[in-house]
């Protein structure tokens, strides 16, 4: 049993920003921080996996042989079931490996962020819920992180009305601490 959450809202309470696990989270879709070959991993994608089930790795195999056989490239987004998981969906997203990408390290990070909201986006989702990809075994520093992601969340949010709850889950204290820190969420709506 999970004790009650503090949550941090953003943007009027669409966004909010809470200590968790991204299993857990009863959403239209969970954001997994795959890798190209989407046949599983460590972290986020391990547990993903573990707990979804077999549905999701057939899923993402299908997926493989159908769409993207040379593998996911990275920035780009795919949605699948989310077999047992509380979600509807899983969204399968691959995050830069810290350096490999020069001064456009930033850029796929963010291309994460809009590419998983589109596709929720797309597919009439309300509710999604974000890991912090890439500060994991891909070694994105979490404070750059904190501040590509929330740009990205903000500037794909304000021309969208479909997307209602962004929500990002932090796996320890200390790193919702560094995200509240360090996020770049306007902090008054403009225009309003
Ligand atoms: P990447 O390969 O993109 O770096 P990781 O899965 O290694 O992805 O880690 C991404 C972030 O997710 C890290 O901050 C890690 O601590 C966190 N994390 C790991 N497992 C979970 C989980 N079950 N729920 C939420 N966050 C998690």
């Amino acid at each position: 049993m999970q004790s009650p959450q503090t949550t941090h809202s953003f943007l009027s309470g669409r966004v909010i920003a809470l200590q968790g696990d991204i299993t857990a989270q009863a959403v239209d879709a969970v954001v997994n921080a795959a890798n190209w070959t989407l046949m599983g991993g460590g972290g986020v994608d391990g547990a993903i996996h573990r707990n979804g089930g077999p549905s999701i790795l057939e899923a993402c195999q299908e997926i493989r042989q159908t769409r993207f056989p040379d593998g996911l490239p990275t920035g780009d987004a795919v949605l699948t079931t989310a077999g047992n998981l509380p979600a509807r969906f899983v969204i399968h997203t691959v995050g830069p490996i810290k350096g490999r990408h020069g001064e456009q390290d930033a850029a796929y990070l963010a291309a994460c962020y809009h590419n998983s909201l589109k596709l929720a986006a797309e597919n009439s989702l309300e509710s999604i819920a974000f890991p912090a990809i890439s500060t994991g075994v891909y070694g994105y520093p979490r404070e750059e992180a904190a501040a590509v992601s929330s740009k990205a969340i903000a500037s794909f949010l304000a021309s969208d009305d479909q997307i209602k709850e962004v929500r990002l889950v932090f796996f320890s204290a200390s790193d919702l601490r560094v995200f509240l820190h360090h996020q770049q969420f306007p902090s008054k709506q403009e225009g309003a």
